[in-house]
């Protein structure tokens, strides 16, 4: 017979003293937010009753989490962060919200104030260029009624050839693989860089460390980030996920979506290399278009509050 007593009076005034309801301090909605969570832990602890050396090592956990900064890749890891996606689209639906092209995950790698370019980048220093394939990526933003949209902000960001993020791996040059491209007045942008590599959690990480206790693997297609903004649209968060990829619906962030796959086309053709300024005869093109919705109020022009690296820039 399982033993609870967090429903007791003595546990419930402990709770309610901890989240700081016998105060008038502080924040109502963390009080109201950290009582739950503390409640929902008791609970917890006492259905599946979690032992002693379970919590403990939950509690350390979470400070080696924390220690290699990866709260930010176990959200996407358990299904979080794709829910919240999910959850957004049916608050769209209840009040008439459709059309454009579908959100996804932002992941945990978007660096501020990477270079602002008219019209087309690009966008890799050159470093990799004996082992990486050059890719030409292009577009089109549109409204919903197919309209152009000049002077939107197509701020872009993927992994090099090793699966690396500039920033976040100091080996590379700053805002490697990282671009705001404006685009022209027919609502073009157009990208010379290379194609990205997909990638996984850190073999010896936290998040890595859990997905092998679920029996998963922590790998992801290679892909390519989008913040889409201009003014009166409503801002979009997505991504292009790259077709022929062997995780690309086997993805551990859950970020691929209907709608989001990139048809990216490998090209032999020495001519046509020369012709595009690319060295020997390979190189990739990969055409995407998207489209923003109108912004139902200004505030849903701007992204997301979500503390991010170099927010200030
Ligand atoms: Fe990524």
């Amino acid at each position: 017979m399982t033993v609870k007593v967090s429903h007791t009076s003595e546990i419930q005034n402990l709770f309610n003293e901890a989240a700081g309801l016998n105060n008038d301090q502080g924040s109502p909605r963390v009080k109201q937010i950290m009582l739950r969570l503390i409640n929902d832990a008791a609970k917890l602890i006492e259905d599946l009753e979690i032992t002693d050396d379970e919590f403990w090592h939950a509690v350390d956990y979470l400070n080696r989490l924390g220690g290699r900064n990866e709260a930010g890749l176990l959200v996407p890891g358990l299904g979080l962060e794709h829910f919240l996606d999910i959850l957004q689209d049916a608050k769209d639906a209840q009040i008439g919200l459709s059309g454009g092209t579908p959100r996804t995950i932002e992941g945990p790698l978007y660096v501020a104030g990477a270079p602002v370019c008219e019209g087309e980048a690009r966008m890799d220093d050159g470093t990799e260029l004996d082992q990486a394939t050059v890719m030409f990526l292009e577009g089109v933003v549109r409204d919903t009624d197919g309209q152009p949209v000049a002077g939107a902000v197509v701020d872009l960001w993927h992994a090099n050839t090793q699966g690396n993020y500039s920033y976040f791996d100091q080996s590379q040059s700053a805002y490697n693989l990282r671009r705001r491209i404006v685009t022209d007045s027919e609502g073009r942008y157009r990208a010379r860089s290379i194609v990205p590599s997909g990638y996984g959690c850190s073999p010896d990480g936290p998040t890595q460390e859990c997905l092998n206790l679920l029996g998963r693997h922590g790998q992801r297609p290679a892909h390519i980030h989008f913040f889409i903004s201009a003014p009166g649209h409503r801002h979009l968060t997505t991504q292009i996920n790259l077709d022929g990829e062997q995780y690309l619906w086997d993805d551990f962030a859950y970020a691929t979506r209907d709608g989001l796959v990139g048809d990216i086309q490998f090209i032999e053709d020495a001519a046509a290399a020369r012709d595009r300024g690319v060295e020997g005869s390979r190189f990739a093109t990969l055409q995407f278009n998207f489209q923003l919705q109108q912004a139902p109020a200004p505030a849903a022009e701007q992204r997301s509050g979500r503390p991010r690296a170099l927010q200030g820039a």
